[in-house]
């Protein structure tokens, strides 16, 4: 038996319960894996208050972690025991001391990445990856709009984007954030709870707007994000950390300049194990060539997990945050 945070329903910070759960041995194409950090992700919120439903319970939720391999099922061949290896990926059941998982999902780590920056990179880092050099490819001297530039993705997209050539803008909520994105990468902060960012990208772009928004907010920033595209830009949303964003006229696309949309998720762009293992890569080649430091900013016991998320929801962190088994 080993510890995990389990859920029995949907709803706040309180269903996450510390209990006993059974692991069992790895069946075929399978690995047991002995944890040392876990990675806290947005998503787990939606797990855990059902804005994105789960089909059963109890659940243990969490899709981020690190760790050793303890154990080897039927016909693994690419990994063995020993190994130290992490993950950004389905199945969910991360927040665990110890779990089952595919081997075709599993990464191995290169020495130097340590256990706590691999679970505060990979999925976050991966996210970065796929949206900055695949859903729209940045260019050098491209000017791009991240909104929460001081969270764990959008310290990395200012990072990765700054390192590629663009100038970033990016918002933030205070003045502390502001100034922690400008030294990572963010040459224009925003603060959008005081400052008007519509009127501020105009300014900034001399009026003519970005080609991509990168919008992890969602419903208190995609309409106004609209507006900050030039002709036939592209806004990415890629999350819904202030909710949902309500149902689109398309209409608008065409009265706002011919502008695309994009909703994509990281699972679709690494479901093949190639382009996991591909953009795995990328992402450790940017941090090794010093272009992204993987900023774990605060850590708390598994256990804990409950005050984690309260953190993530009230907008306290900064960066990425490591549960610890
Ligand atoms: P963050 O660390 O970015 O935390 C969310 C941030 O959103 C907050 O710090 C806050 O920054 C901002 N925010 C604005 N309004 C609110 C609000 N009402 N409540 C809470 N936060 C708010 O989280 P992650 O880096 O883990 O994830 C960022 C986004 O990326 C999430 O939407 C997540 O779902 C999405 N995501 C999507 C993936 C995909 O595959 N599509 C993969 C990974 C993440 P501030 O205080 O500066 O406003």
């Amino acid at each position: 038996m080993v510890h995990a945070i389990r859920i029995h329903e949907h709803g706040g910070p309180e269903v996450l319960r510390w209990e006993e759960v059974e692991v069992g041995e790895p069946g075929p194409g399978q690995v047991r894996l002995r944890q040392t950090a876990v990675g806290l992700n947005y998503i787990d919120t939606y797990h855990r208050s059902g804005v994105y439903k789960l089909p059963s319970f109890p659940a243990v939720i969490g899709m981020e972690g690190a760790g050793v391999i303890e154990a080897v099922g039927p016909g693994v061949t690419t990994l063995k025991v020993g190994e130290r290896v992490a993950y950004a990926a389905n199945p969910m059941g991360a927040y665990a001391e110890a779990r089952l998982m595919p081997e075709d999902r599993l990464v191995p780590l290169p020495e130097w990445i340590d256990d706590r920056q691999a679970a505060g990179m990979m999925l976050q880092g991966m996210t970065a990856q796929f949206l900055l050099r695949s859903c729209y490819v940045v260019q050098p001297g491209d000017t791009i709009l991240v909104q929460a530039a001081a969270g764990g993705v959008g310290l990395l997209l200012c990072q990765w984007a700054k390192h590629l050539g663009a100038t970033v803008i990016g918002t933030v909520s205070t003045d502390e954030k502001a100034e922690l994105a400008k030294a990572h990468g963010c040459d224009h902060p925003i603060v959008y709870t005081r400052e008007n960012f519509v009127a501020r990208v105009k300014d900034i772009t001399n009026g003519q707007g970005v080609p991509v928004v990168y919008d992890g907010v969602g419903r208190t920033t995609f309409m106004d994000g609209l507006d900050c595209l030039r002709p036939r830009g592209l806004m990415v949303l890629f999350g819904a950390a202030s909710g949902p964003v309500p149902p689109l006229d398309l209409q608008v696309l065409a009265a706002k300049g011919s502008l695309y949309v994009t909703r994509p998720t990281l699972f679709v762009y690494t479901a093949k194990h190639e382009d996991l293992m591909a953009s795995a890569a990328d992402l450790f080649g940017a941090v090794r060539a010093g272009g992204v430091e993987i900023l774990v900013r605060q850590t708390y016991p598994l256990r804990e997990a409950a005050e984690a998320h309260r953190a993530l929801e009230s907008r306290q962190t900064t960066g990425s945050t490591v549960l610890l088994p």
